[in-house]
């Protein structure tokens, strides 16, 4: 399979479609703003005009947009690109969705032929920049590998956790995991910051120890410095920590620590900080600490 039709060329979407440019595949991309699909031009892609012309001829769609209604919008319906594309070819839905949308994406392509997997990552940006994310992917096994050579242009480690919506369930329980882990980071640097002790070398003990974490090694210089460039929207977090309340919930699972992580992250949304990273969670630390 080379021809790839890739729609979503945001912060993930463009380091994305270019590591598949990289590795030799086709990619016509297709972006709402156009200036992201220039990008991908300079990189070696074509570009198309609309969702229709992105697909024309792939073999493999991916899409990497924000939330399940832009997904729907672009894949499903009468406007939908789904219904256009020929029997044996696969849908990759890479964006974080809830996994009801995904497993309405797998019906729909059910019915037509189309292989479909729901394939959400982490790794943020710098993931998609080195083709090291974690993808977690929701599916047939068939079509699994079928996709594989794709899927590893664009990532490490690439695992099938089990069928239709299963990647999804996956990637609710990671940005339940961040959003806690980044909230007690964030504490703990606030306090280590008004006790007055060197964080710099306070971070380099933690991350040797029982401490340390991923998100630690990627988020403490941030937010030491107050540097909230995105990296991960606020917004997109607040988003994914509905869909992790909404799937705990469906399941009869209680998450009283992932609650007031998703509290804290709907307060820095209600401040007008969507669009910071989401380490600026130690922003909302400082000021609901009175120093900031
Ligand atoms: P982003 O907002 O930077 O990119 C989304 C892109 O989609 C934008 O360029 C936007 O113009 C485009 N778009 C929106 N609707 C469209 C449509 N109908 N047709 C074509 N293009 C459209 O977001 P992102 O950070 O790249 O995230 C994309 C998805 O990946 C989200 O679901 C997010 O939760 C998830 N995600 C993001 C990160 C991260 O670190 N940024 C990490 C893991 C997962």
């Amino acid at each position: 399979m080379t021809t790839v039709g890739f729609i979503g060329l945001g912060i993930m979407g463009l380091p994305m479609a270019r590591n598949l440019l990289a590795a030799g595949f086709d990619v016509t991309g297709f972006n709402r703003s156009p200036a992201r699909t220039d990008l991908l031009v300079a990189a070696g892609g074509t570009p198309a005009d609309d969702p229709h012309q992105a697909v024309a001829g792939a073999e493999v769609v991916i899409t990497m947009l924000p939330d399940g209604p832009d997904v729907e919008d672009v894949l499903l319906g009468p406007a939908g690109v789904l219904q256009e594309l020929s029997p044996g070819a696969i849908v990759i839905d890479m964006s974080t969705v809830h996994p009801s949308v995904a497993r309405r994406v797998a019906e729909e392509g059910a019915r037509r032929g189309v292989g479909v997997l729901d394939a959400p990552v982490s790794g943020g940006e710098q993931g998609a920049v080195n083709g090291s994310l974690s993808i977690m992917v929701g599916g047939a096994q068939r079509t699994f590998e079928a996709a594989l050579p794709v899927l590893k242009a664009m990532g490490g480690t690439v695992t099938l956790v089990g069928g239709p919506g299963a990647g999804q369930t996956v990637k609710a329980a990671n940005q339940l995991i961040v959003a806690v882990t980044l909230g007690a980071v964030a504490e703990a640097l606030t306090m280590l910051e008004a006790v007055g002790v060197d964080t710099h070398a306070a971070v380099e003990v933690l991350s040797g120890g029982l401490a340390g974490s991923k998100v630690l090694d990627t988020k403490a210089a941030m937010m030491r410095d107050g540097r909230f460039t995105p990296g991960f929207r606020t917004a997109l977090h607040h988003k994914d920590m509905g869909i992790a309340m909404v799937v705990a919930r469906e399941a009869g699972v209680v998450t009283p620590l992932g609650s007031i992580a998703a509290q804290e992250i709907s307060s820095l949304v209600a401040q007008g900080k969507g669009d910071l990273d989401h380490s600026s969670l130690k922003f909302l630390v400082d000021r609901l600490s009175g120093r900031a």
